[in-house]
């Protein structure tokens, strides 16, 4: 025993700020009360109670991923371990993996494909523009890749590829598995699995779905499945090896302790989904994003991306010259207990419209805390126009605060 106790431990309150603060940023969001009491609760993680649980959260999945395939898995870990998780069981040493790379989160499926020894193309897309359907159909003809990864949307830099859809169906015309990073935006807009010829999509807990942060889901179709389950095949992660998780999660055997907080909390968070219905939800993300999107220009900012290739689900802004977005991150934060998100790259600041975020009453309250900082950090901004912006773009999709 040569290492001696710590001293200046404090407990959490002293460390916590007494009041949470509003998370708005790209990530993690507000969960419902409702999500954070059943992640407070532990039960055994085999048995009949957590069968139960798992059976619906598999049949909400059905819904919310919009597939019948009955390979819908959990993993204990953030989106980075789904989207690992869908490419260490379908790209193999020497595959050709075509990567259409909008931005961090696109280029980290390339950066797993190319770890797990697949040949990879890399399409990289110029800063706030989409993939185009031309483009990538002449990339497929060219390298007759088995497998495509993209992102539906691209939270570091706010682009939404509108064309996902087209380029989906192109390549399981082509017998190219199309692996889709859907972590921002499954539940906020229309993401069809089945309808789309989609083989995988991944989806962390912590943003569209508004839970927590650390459980995770992946869907893999019938496609997906019958290369992943050849006998030949061998996956040398053992954690992440889907037809192990199978045994959890269609067997009812035992795999890993799996997460049941977490599992607890996703099941919340997908029943509140269900109930709100789809078209709701993708209803209420655009409604309120727009109208994000307006106050934010009636302030006299500049959204990053042009209308066409914006993504709603996160919406970056322009950080002026001579302004410096971590002051104002950090005046929003301390006056305002907003927090909103800066950047990997480009000069801008981010605000999420992901879940519990896409909510009238966080929105006036973050657009009135970012124009203040912006105002106090020496920015030439009109707040007063901001929030009748917001106020009257609600009221036109009569959305009002009222009615949330
Ligand atoms: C956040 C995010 C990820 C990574 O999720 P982690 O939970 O941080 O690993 C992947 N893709 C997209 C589009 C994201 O927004």
């Amino acid at each position: 025993m040569n290492i001696s106790q710590p001293q200046d431990i404090v407990p959490l309150d002293n460390i916590l700020p007494e009041e949470p603060l509003l998370m708005m940023g790209a990530g993690p969001v507000p969960i419902p009360a409702r999500v954070a009491q059943a992640n407070s609760i532990v039960i055994n993680h085999l048995g009949d109670t957590l069968a139960r649980v798992i059976e619906q959260v598999k049949q909400m999945s059905h819904y919310v991923f919009q597939t019948n395939s009955e390979h819908i898995l959990g993993v204990a870990g953030p989106g980075s371990a789904a989207m690992e998780m869908a490419i260490v069981n379908l790209v193999m040493p020497g595959d050709t993996v075509l990567s259409i790379c909008n931005g961090f989160f696109s280029n980290r499926l390339s950066e797993m494909a190319e770890r797990n020894e697949a040949k990879v193309i890399r399409h990289q897309v110029p800063d706030r523009e989409f993939a185009t359907v031309e483009q990538v159909a002449a990339l497929i003809e060219k390298h007759k890749p088995r497998i495509l990864t993209i992102v539906q949307g691209e939270t570091s830099n706010t682009v939404f590829n509108r064309y996902l859809p087209e380029i989906s169906q192109l390549a399981a015309n082509r017998d190219c598995l199309v692996i889709v990073d859907a972590v921002c935006t499954l539940s906020t807009m229309p993401l069809d699995m089945d309808g789309w010829g989609i083989d995988a999509i991944i989806t962390g807990g912590q943003k569209g779905l508004s839970s927590i942060p650390g459980v995770s889901l992946v869907a893999f179709s019938e496609k997906a499945w019958d290369v992943i389950s050849s006998p030949e095949r061998k996956i040398r992660h053992w954690c992440l090896d889907a037809k192990l998780a199978d045994m959890f999660w269609y067997k009812k055997s035992y795999h890993y302790t799996a997460p049941v907080s977490g599992i607890l909390a996703i099941h919340e968070a997908l029943r509140l989904i269900c109930s709100e219905t789809l078209p709701g939800r993708f209803k209420r993300h655009l409604n309120h994003s727009i109208a994000l999107q307006n106050a934010i220009e009636a302030m006299g900012l500049k959204l990053y991306v042009p209308p066409e290739a914006r993504l709603n689900s996160v919406v970056g802004i322009v950080v002026p010259e001579n302004i410096e977005s971590s002051e104002v991150l950090a005046y929003m934060s301390q006056r305002y207990r907003v927090e909103i998100s800066g950047s990997f790259g480009p000069r801008i600041v981010r605000i999420g419209q992901m879940g519990e975020q896409s909510r009238a009453h966080n929105l006036f309250r973050t657009v009135h805390a970012l124009g203040s900082s912006m105002k106090a950090n020496g920015g030439v901004v009109n707040l007063p126009a901001g929030v009748a912006a917001l106020e009257s773009t609600l009221e036109a999709f009569s959305f009002g605060p009222a009615a949330q």
